[in-house]
């Protein structure tokens, strides 16, 4: 039996590299999407076809859901179980941009709200859902502390909740605050599930992503473009969705099998301090 992927917002860009590379490597996946689900079947599709590449049968999923909205969160998982049954990896990967990037003295509380609700509470009560399902399909729902520190599952279960976040979440950008507050507090997410989760054989892990090419930056592309061709990043080039998915397809193919709370930088190096 081929383990179970959720992927929110797998319509387009990063997510839509996961999708692929988690399908390569042989998971059925159920696609979310928020709005366009013309480019989830396209999605789909892809996935089923580069699975079959890859000497792979998968099954698959589209499933429209606004991960803000606590009966669409109940929905999606809803319908991942009606369709297969059980959940391996949970990927936390859609989120958006403020619709106007504006200077912190301008900022209005409507785009807060909004960037709070997807990309805040939507992953976090989403994460509470899998969670709760995925210590059932366990059979380990004894909470911490009670002595029950037993091993991985006979038929090798060993779920995975996977945060995207970005480098947005310690880097200040005063044209758009809310986003970046609402990248700092998802990645409080991954520690605390890490924690929490841990003695029930699911681990938990945040990636965080560099400049990425994507819809999301493609209004920014010019400036970046430069920032990039100025030695912004060590590695010298926008990052790809598949360069996000094959983190992505490392952890849900167990390669950190000795670590949980852990945050992967996938930016270039964007990171490093340097003199
Ligand atoms: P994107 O190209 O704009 O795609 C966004 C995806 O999220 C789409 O599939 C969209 O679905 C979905 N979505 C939006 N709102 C949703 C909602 N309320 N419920 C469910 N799905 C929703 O964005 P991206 O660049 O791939 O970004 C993906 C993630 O990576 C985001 O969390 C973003 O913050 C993060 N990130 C991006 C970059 C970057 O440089 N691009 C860098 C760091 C982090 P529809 O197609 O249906 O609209």
């Amino acid at each position: 039996m081929n383990p179970v992927a959720l992927i929110t917002g797998a319509s387009r860009g990063i997510g839509r590299g996961i999708a692929l590379e988690l399908a390569r490597c042989g998971h059925d996946l159920m696609i979310n999407f928020a709005a366009n689900e013309e480019a989830a079947q396209e999605t789909l599709a892809d996935c089923l076809a580069v699975a079959c590449e890859s000497g792979r049968s998968i099954r698959g999923g589209t499933h429209r859901a606004d991960i803000s909205v606590g009966a669409d969160r109940e929905r999606l998982i809803g319908a991942v179980r009606e369709q297969f049954g059980r959940l391996d990896v949970l990927v936390n990967n859609a989120g958006v941009a403020p619709e106007a990037r504006l200077d912190l003295l301008e900022a209005t509380e409507e785009s807060f709200d909004r960037l709070m609700r997807i990309n805040v509470k939507g992953p976090y009560f989403l994460t509470q859902l899998a969670a709760r399902w995925m210590i059932e399909l366990a059979g380990n729902g004894n909470p911490p502390g009670e002595g029950d520190r037993r091993a991985p599952s006979p038929d090798g279960f060993s779920p995975k909740i996977i945060t995207i976040s970005s480098i947005s979440a310690y880097t200040a950008s005063p044209n758009r605050g809310d986003y970046c507050i609402s990248k700092a507090a998802l990645s409080m997410l991954t520690p605390l599930f890490a924690a929490r989760l841990a003695t029930h054989g699911i681990r938990v892990y945040e990636i965080r992503p560099g400049i990425i090419a994507t819809d999301m930056t493609g209004p920014v592309k010019d400036k970046y473009d430069r920032l990039i061709s100025e030695g912004l990043t060590p590695i010298q080039r926008w990052g790809t969705p598949a360069d996000i998915g094959k983190a992505v397809a490392g952890i849900a193919c167990d390669m950190l099998p000795f670590s949980t709370g852990e945050v992967i930088n996938v930016d270039g190096g964007f990171h490093l301090r340097r003199l």
